[in-house]
């Protein structure tokens, strides 16, 4: 973001600052780690994520927006610890894990790595090919299974920010996937084999969780991974354009899809959508979840 001379909003001081069009706001290099950590600390409360007393897992990968979560519950401090999923994508995985380690040992973090491989002892490029998905699926599906797993009721904090919630919602409603549709919620509940996620960076840009990590002196990951998926990108890239042609728009149309979610997906709809995987008993719409389903299709693989 451009850094210009501005009167900040906050401390009404004349000093090198930012414009945030989207709050309508110019704050300055000083004041704005604290309206971050401010807003955060605001959605926590307004959707009753979680308290001091409770112990919450961050999921951090290495990138901006989990960087940035995790630096600020710290700093507002919560009982946090952090999980880090190698993914062993050759160079991406080996780079974002050392910023994690890194962080965590300076800030006294409790920090545990798992490696996607532990669950399934395939690289992502065979899992991909054999459960004719794309990498970024399947990297994403044995995450949240892994997630889930070492969670145990615990809190679950992920780092989705309002571009991707707004990008989220925009895809599935594009290709009218309702189950998706109807599950989009700051705070989802723990069920029976599913813990609580939140996502205390709802409400915040990415340019903000950027800015933050950079003021604070926060290092992340800011290498795309090779495997992205370009309908993610597609997305993402209209809602920034959006928000930068018409500046607060997305937080507006997500605030509004949160009201409206509830007529439009009534309790019971939800409920009907997930069941109990018959092996594992992780949450899911059919008979046996996607994991296992992959499982099974790897022994057939291996055994010719
Ligand atoms: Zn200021
Ligand atoms: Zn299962």
């Amino acid at each position: 973001m451009e850094i210009k001379k501005i009167r900040c909003s906050l401390c009404k001081s004349l000093n090198n600052g930012f414009v945030l069009n989207h709050y309508n706001l110019k704050l300055c290099r000083e004041c704005f780690p604290n309206f971050f950590r401010k807003r955060i600390q605001e959605t926590i409360e307004k959707f009753k994520m979680f308290t001091k007393n409770d112990i919450i897992l961050v999921a951090v990968s290495g990138g901006k927006d989990s960087m940035s979560i995790l630096k600020a519950l710290k700093d507002l401090q919560y009982n946090i610890r952090a999980l880090h999923i190698d993914a062993g994508i050759e160079k991406v995985s080996e780079k974002s894990k050392q910023i994690v380690q890194e962080f965590c040992e300076k800030e006294h973090i409790p920090l545990k790595i798992i490696k996607l491989q532990e669950e399934i002892d395939l690289s992502l490029k065979e899992l991909s090919k054999i459960s004719k998905k794309p990498i970024c699926a399947v990297c994403g599906m044995l995450r949240r299974y892994i997630l889930n797993k070492e969670a145990l009721g615990q809190t679950i904090v992920t780092g989705h920010t309002l571009n991707d919630e707004v990008s989220f919602i925009l895809k599935n409603m594009i290709f009218w996937n309702d189950e998706l549709l109807s599950r989009i919620y700051p705070v989802l509940y723990e069920k029976e084999g599913l813990s609580k996620k939140v996502k205390p960076l709802c409400l915040i840009t990415e340019q903000e969780t950027r800015l933050f990590c950079e003021i604070t002196s926060v290092k992340y990951f800011d290498e795309a991974c090779p495997y992205r998926s370009e309908i993610y990108e597609l997305f993402k890239k209209i809602v920034y354009e959006i928000n930068y042609n018409f500046p607060g728009s997305i937080i507006g149309f997500y605030k509004g899809y949160l009201k409206r979610v509830k007529k439009f997906y009534s309790e019971t709809a939800k409920e009907t959508f997930l069941k109990k995987c018959k092996n594992c008993g992780y949450m899911t719409v059919s008979d046996l979840c996607s994991i296992c389903r992959l499982k099974e299709k790897v022994l057939q693989y291996k055994h010719g």
